[in-house]
């Protein structure tokens, strides 16, 4: 199979030879090595644009930017309403600069411009929600004796890292940094290298609207010298990470120097369970968007598809049929719903998993083929015949390889899908509101969706059970990230 690439269109951002420097205390800045590192365009495995490499020295430099600014309290203590007219003023700059920024991201990152120019509008939408708040976080009176004067009030935790995975990086961005500064904290972002270049523009645009100097700075770099030296620095007072289960878990230990407040947003292999009263043909439209959007690479990914014995051909057939509907291509044609996985790594990957699902005994159902051409396109793939024991059906993939696992009765179903290291996310198909809500209460996992897949929404929190992560995301759950909680005690 082929796919063909046409020749995409190339932002001013990218277009010189420089390297793109790095966003510290206000500064656009090279790495103090001197050295950059490539990005590349996976619809073509070409290169893209070349970054600033930063590593220790750099994040010690944008730790003391971030401290100093949190300190002066330019930000920390500015009249909350200011904060919000900022963060709405961060959203409108996204908003007039949406179509560079969502052609940015295709370009990184391979995914369709489609679905980057609702990653985008979801960006800003998250600078609008967090706006919001700066004004409504109010403390408690607590009822002590009369001779006390006991209240609490929220404060800013102080410097705040985000690191950030290569799926959606304008969206990790945003859930990072929004809520951190509707807070009244500072924040160092550390894009994943393979996606580098939004998160560079989005903080170029974001100076322009009135945040103090020093409170956003971005450090490019890879997870072992940016990344690890962001998580053991014992200037940094939080760090929120999304990401692998494995990073997340170094990420962790090396905060532990100085007791960092750390969120960790991991990985996931949900299941997808399909009852013999659904519709069938919904539940397929569903399930294939649900494992094979953004090619796979999305933590809550329906990888793990649990499909009642009496409608499993019916299921596979619609399923099939749904998939075909998925056009995988060109990221900038306006009908590719599927672009090419994130980089050669992640190819290889992918593919080691289809040779390993047939190794293990599995049968390809669906797709399974491979396509030539210079960019990392994979066909969405279906295996059947999937016991959960096998590592197709234990590890994370982030490719769109979806295994289909039988179950007899709803006892078998839940014991399957919660058999797993994970619980980031679950879904049921189903016609019956019982069986919805009791499904729903028995799954082990942070999101459980009931005849649909992937909806999200800003008001809501969002995290995992298990070895998918710790702590919650989003809605007014990412003000407890953000914020300490003081206790005064006044003895009048
Ligand atoms: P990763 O988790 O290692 O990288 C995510 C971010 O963490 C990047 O910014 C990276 O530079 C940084 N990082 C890496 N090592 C670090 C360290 N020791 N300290 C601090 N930061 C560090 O992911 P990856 O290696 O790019 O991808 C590997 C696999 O991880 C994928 O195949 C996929 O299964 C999984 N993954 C999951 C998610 C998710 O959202 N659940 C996101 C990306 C990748």
């Amino acid at each position: 199979m082929h796919i063909e690439i046409a020749a995409a269109p190339v932002p001013e951002f990218i277009a010189g030879p420089a390297a793109r420097p790095m966003l510290i205390d206000g500064a656009w800045t090279d790495a103090q090595s001197g050295e950059t590192f490539e990005t590349t365009n996976p619809a073509t495995g070409t290169a893209l644009a070349s970054v600033a490499s930063g590593g220790a020295p750099d994040v010690d430099r944008a730790v003391a930017a971030a401290r100093r600014a949190f300190e002066d309290g330019a930000w920390t203590d500015l009249n909350p309403h200011e904060r919000t007219m900022v963060l709405l003023r961060i959203a409108d700059a996204i908003d007039a600069h949406a179509e560079e920024l969502a052609t940015l991201e295709s370009l990184d990152g391979g995914i369709p411009i489609t679905v980057t120019r609702g990653m985008v509008a979801d960006a800003a939408k998250t600078f609008r929600y967090y706006a919001g708040w700066p004004t409504k976080m109010t403390g408690t009176v607590n009822p002590v004796d009369a001779s006390v004067h006991c209240y609490t009030v929220r404060e800013p935790v102080g410097v705040c890292a985000g690191i950030i995975p290569w799926n959606g990086p304008i969206t990790m961005a945003a859930w990072k940094i929004a809520p951190a500064l509707a807070c009244g904290n500072t924040v160092i972002l550390k894009p994943a290298e393979q996606t580098p270049l939004t998160a560079l523009r989005l903080a170029e645009i974001i100076t322009q609207t009135g945040l103090p100097r020093g409170v956003l700075n971005v450090v490019t770099g890879f997870g072992h010298t940016a990344g690890a030296a962001i998580a053991a620095h014992p200037g940094v007072d939080k760090v929120s990470f999304t990401g692998s289960t494995a990073t997340g878990k170094a990420i962790l230990q090396a905060s532990q120097g100085n007791l960092k407040r750390v969120t960790l947003e991991l990985g996931g292999k949900s299941p997808h369970i399909i009852m013999p009263d659904a519709d069938i043909p919904a539940a397929a439209r569903a399930a294939a968007a649900g494992f094979a959007m953004l090619t796979g690479q999305v933590c809550v990914a329906g990888t793990r598809i649990l499909v009642h014995e009496a409608v499993h051909d019916e299921f596979a057939e619609e399923l099939a049929k749904a998939l075909a509907q998925f056009q995988v291509g060109d990221p900038f044609a306006e009908d590719t719903l599927l672009g090419p996985v994130v980089s050669a790594a992640q190819f290889e990957r992918v593919k080691s998993y289809l040779a390993i699902g047939r190794s293990e005994g599995a049968d390809v159902a669906i797709g399974g083929g491979e396509y030539d051409g210079p960019g990392y396109f994979v066909q969405p793939t279906v295996f059947t015949g999937v016991d959960n024991s096998m590592r197709l059906a234990r590890e994370e993939i982030f490719g769109p390889v979806a295994a289909l696992i039988t179950f007899r009765d709803v006892d078998e179903a839940v014991r399957i899908a919660n058999d797993t290291d994970y619980g980031l996310a679950a879904a049921v198909a189903t016609s019956n509101v019982s069986t919805a809500h009791s499904l729903a209460r028995r799954l082990r996992a942070g999101v459980v969706w009931v005849n649909t897949y992937s909806e999200l929404d800003l008001t809501f929190p969002f995290g995992g059970f298990k070895q998918s992560g710790i702590g919650r995301e989003l809605g007014e759950n990412s003000l407890d990230n953000f914020t300490e909680l003081k206790s005064v005690f006044i003895r009048l």
